[in-house]
């Protein structure tokens, strides 16, 4: 059996301000008893380190919001109250609660828990119309999900063949193409934002400790990366293969950029770049509303890795109304039916970014036919960065985190992506499947909402539409 894949979290607290929806406020009157430190079991209630005698201040970060410190003070010195800079935070995608999760899970590593039970609605839209079937949940879950039972989180990207051919004395006569294996269905990517050095050395360092890659501009990857060559896919649009040779040479991974140009040209331009290394090539295509044509186009032309990049809330990229968008799950699906109609789903790998928030949005994105997905956002939460949705997009950096140590900053990545490593294990032995290659397009294992509904009152409100045109 292969050695167990385990990402390695720490405590790794930041010590910068966050924003958080409520905060707990000690008052004047607290007499320093100490009994809040009891009550509360996740720690955020602690003596003062230089003067034990005093409390410190309470620490919002680790905090569940079950009251119990509020309701069990003496003095009824706590109070817990919303915090007006936390007003506007995220969006309608990007939800406040979602970016509170993240900043904590990148804190320890740990799988979130609420403390105070679900309070959300049971759809809505994208991937919260979707549900995976828990139904096997007493089987691989038995002894934890680092236990005995060994679910494989690993994913091959580039092509496969649909069959193998032998000669006549038994003899392979197919010729295998390459594969690169990564140990976990998640490719970082390098967000668009200016980013400080510490964090972009860190965006590295956490990709080739979790043994993933980063999607980065050719451009950005300059002679401090060179020891990071595996971990490292250089985009580039095709008139740059000259220019970008030496980190070409190195590369497992290279990443084209598509254009219309690009469709007759592909042949060329992976040749150019198979004679300067054995890299295989990923095509990005904006998910724009033909992208599945765009897809099929490709993978008949040969392409062995396509990654389909919607915008940073998953939508679609094509200019139309926001209402009129279709969003990550239904890109996915849509593309990954199109290849299997044209039978050549098995021939290509597909990577779906955009709209990636949580851990859940991993397994969804594969049930929907990805093989894989990329995220940038989620890591930049996981710095403390609050994202904006309104007037527009915006992400804002906390202050300070230019001078944050690199180890510091790349703990904080390998923690969030611990923490979604287990979630994916715990949604994935709660489905009974131990292999992530099985997600991929594993359809019978979701359930969509727009289906059910369809199912159970489609019949009945179709009824009443005839008994009112009548
Ligand atoms: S329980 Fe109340 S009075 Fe006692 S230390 Fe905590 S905040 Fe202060
Ligand atoms: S509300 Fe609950 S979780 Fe939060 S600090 Fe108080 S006891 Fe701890």
């Amino acid at each position: 059996m292969p050695k167990k894949y385990h990402i390695h979290p720490k405590p790794a607290p930041l010590g910068l301000e966050y924003v958080f929806k409520f905060k707990i406020v000690r008052g004047e009157n607290c007499i320093n008893c100490g009994k809040c430190t009891k009550v509360c079991i996740y720690e955020a209630h602690k003596r003062r380190k230089e003067d034990p005698r005093r409390m410190a201040d309470p620490n919002t970060v680790v905090c569940r919001n079950c009251f119990r410190c509020i309701q069990e003070c003496p003095r009824g010195a706590l109070e817990k109250s919303l915090d007006k800079d936390f007003a506007g935070i995220g969006g309608a995608f990007w939800k406040p609660d979602m970016l509170i999760s993240l900043w904590k899970q990148a804190e320890d590593g740990k799988v979130p828990v609420s403390g105070a039970g679900y309070r959300g609605p049971f759809t809505g839209a994208g991937f919260d119309s979707m549900w995976t079937d828990m139904s096997e949940i007493v089987r691989p879950t038995r002894d934890g999900i680092h236990g005995r039972e060994y679910i494989s989180t690993s994913v091959d990207l580039g092509r496969r063949l649909n069959h193998l051919v032998f000669d006549a004395e038994g003899r392979l006569v197919s010729k295998v193409p390459d594969t690169v294996d990564l140990p976990i269905p998640i490719l970082f990517e390098s967000p668009t934002a200016d980013l400080s050095a510490n964090v972009r050395e860190a965006l590295v360092k956490a990709a080739a400790e979790i043994g993933t890659c980063i999607i980065m501009p050719a451009a950005d990857i300059t002679p401090e990366f060179a020891g990071y060559s595996d971990s490292i896919i250089p985009c580039l649009a095709p008139v740059e293969i000259d220019t970008h040779r030496a980190v070409i040479e190195k590369a497992r991974l290279v990443a084209i950029k598509h254009s219309d140009a690009l469709m007759s040209d592909l042949p060329r331009v992976r040749e150019e770049i198979r004679r300067i290394s054995h890299a295989l090539t990923i095509i990005r295509v904006p998910a724009e509303n033909d992208v599945e044509e765009t897809v099929a186009r490709l993978a008949h032309s040969g392409a062995e890795i396509i990654h389909i990049v919607a915008d940073y809330c998953g939508r679609e990229l094509n200019g139309s109304p926001v209402s009129e968008q279709r969003l990550l799950k239904d890109i996915v699906r849509a593309v990954h039916l199109r290849l299997v109609e044209d039978r050549i789903r098995d021939e290509v790998t597909l990577i779906a970014s955009g709209g990636i928030a949580m851990a859940e949005h991993v397994p969804k994105a594969m049930l929907c036919g990805a093989d894989l997905t990329a995220i940038d956002i989620p890591l930049m939460i996981a710095l403390g960065a609050r994202v904006y949705e309104k007037p527009e997009k915006q992400l804002i950096f906390p202050e300070g985190l230019a001078r944050i140590p690199v180890p510091l900053v790349t703990q904080r990545m390998v923690n969030l992506m611990g923490a979604w490593h287990s979630q994916i294990l715990e949604v994935m032995g709660a489905m009974g499947i131990r292999e992530a290659r099985r997600l991929r397009g594993e359809s019978g294992r979701a359930i969509l909402f727009e289906e059910v509904d369809r199912d159970t009152f489609g019949k009945l409100f179709k009824n009443n539409r005839e008994a009112v045109s009548k």
